[in-house]
């Protein structure tokens, strides 16, 4: 037999307290073994008496209108319906009944989530160029961001509408649901859709943020970005972020620093690199030559003898290093520069200069194109 409760007392599924009593009353006194004649009078007085056990105990009711009887009664023949309240099948079993319990009842009771809480992070992007990194920079950067509703400072209603208990969720703000599966019951706790978690119903909503407490507002922040900075590093603004919430500080926001290319540096870490052009009577004789730098421009030496794709290292003219003194390096590869056209006095002293060193060119037509195309 597997007669609901509520028919088994003969009352509606939301008779209160004083009518369950009195269906109680009067089925106990007509199924009592002692004075009925009714050959299943001990089974029906036990469904009675177990009846207003169970819709007496507004747990154990809720519990019973959620899983249904049959689910009910084969929880409750493993003791689980108890184990919420310290006794039963301690932590193990199969169904995780006292996780039921926590979550729709509030475990310890614990209303945390209505506790104040920190606004998230926000993240943004700032791009800069390498000179402002070199020497670090204020920019000015405007966000769209939430901020707490100017208007209901952040509650979601008027400070005057009136307010009821979530009748949704009973005041706790989460909702869980029990479902039967091919893998077993599975149970989802979720934010109480009537009152977005806050376990209460205000009569009136915020008109300015329709009661989120937030709403997107246009900031514009100064951000100082220190010399040095690197490419993908976050500087953090503190209390920038979301606003918090139930009285919690706001967030942060972070903001990503990306540096555009240079047309002449090329960065490694504190270090930068640059190439420059020099020509071969230059690279043959030596010479000094000037170099841009992001802090001017520097005279450099260039020795005898230098080899084309030859390296120099100007020390302390790279980027300084982020928030410590010093600067990193600058190198400075040579390029020697192969003239695409020459004058008949150029072409005539270059001929003496190969056939001095021995060597045979065919120089008869032709050979300055084959070597600028060869490049
Ligand atoms: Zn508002």
């Amino acid at each position: 037999m597997s007669e609901d409760f509520y028919s088994a007392l003969g009352v509606s599924r939301d008779a209160d307290e004083d009518e369950i009593k009195r269906a109680y009353r009067k089925k106990a006194a007509e199924y009592h073994p002692d004075v009925s004649d009714d050959p299943d009078a001990e089974e029906k007085f036990k469904t009675v008496q177990k009846a207003k056990e169970v819709l007496l105990d507004d747990e154990k009711r809720q519990m019973y209108d959620q899983m249904g009887h049959d689910r009910f009664e084969e929880a409750d023949k493993r003791g689980a319906t108890d184990a919420g309240r310290g006794g039963g099948m301690g932590g193990g079993g199969m169904g995780g009944m006292n996780d039921i319990f926590e979550q729709f009842f509030g475990g310890g009771g614990s209303r945390s989530r209505n506790g104040p809480r920190q606004g998230s992070d926000l993240k943004t992007r700032l791009r800069i160029d390498l000179e402002d990194a070199y020497e670090g920079v204020t920019k000015q950067l405007t966000i769209t961001r939430p901020e707490r509703c100017p208007d209901c400072d952040g509650a979601g209603h008027p400070p005057d509408a009136d307010s009821r208990t979530c009748s949704a969720c009973n005041g706790q703000g989460q909702q869980t649901t029990v479902q039967q599966t091919p893998l077993g019951r599975v149970q989802q706790t979720q934010t109480c859709s009537q009152c977005g978690g806050e376990g209460t119903i205000y009569s009136e909503t915020c008109s300015t943020c329709r009661g989120d407490g937030q709403v997107r507002n246009e900031a514009t922040l100064q951000v100082e970005v220190p010399g040095g900075i690197r490419s993908g590093q976050t500087l953090r603004m503190d209390g920038e972020g979301a606003p918090g919430e139930n009285g919690g500080p706001n967030g942060d926001l972070l903001v990503e620093i990306q540096i555009e290319e240079h047309e002449l540096f090329e960065r490694d870490g504190d270090d930068l690199r640059l190439r420059h052009p020099i020509s071969f009577p230059q690279a043959v004789f030596g010479d000094t030559v000037e170099i841009e730098t992001l802090d001017g421009s520097v005279e450099m030496d260039v020795p005898a003898g230098t080899q084309s794709g030859e390296t120099f290292r100007l020390r302390g003219k790279g980027m300084p290093r982020l928030r410590r003194r010093g600067h990193g390096d600058l190198y400075v590869q040579v390029r020697i520069v192969t003239p695409d056209s020459l004058n008949d006095e150029q072409r005539e002293a270059l001929e003496a200069f190969a056939e001095a060193g021995g060597e045979e060119i065919d120089v008869e037509k032709g050979f300055f194109e084959k070597l600028k195309r060869s490049f």
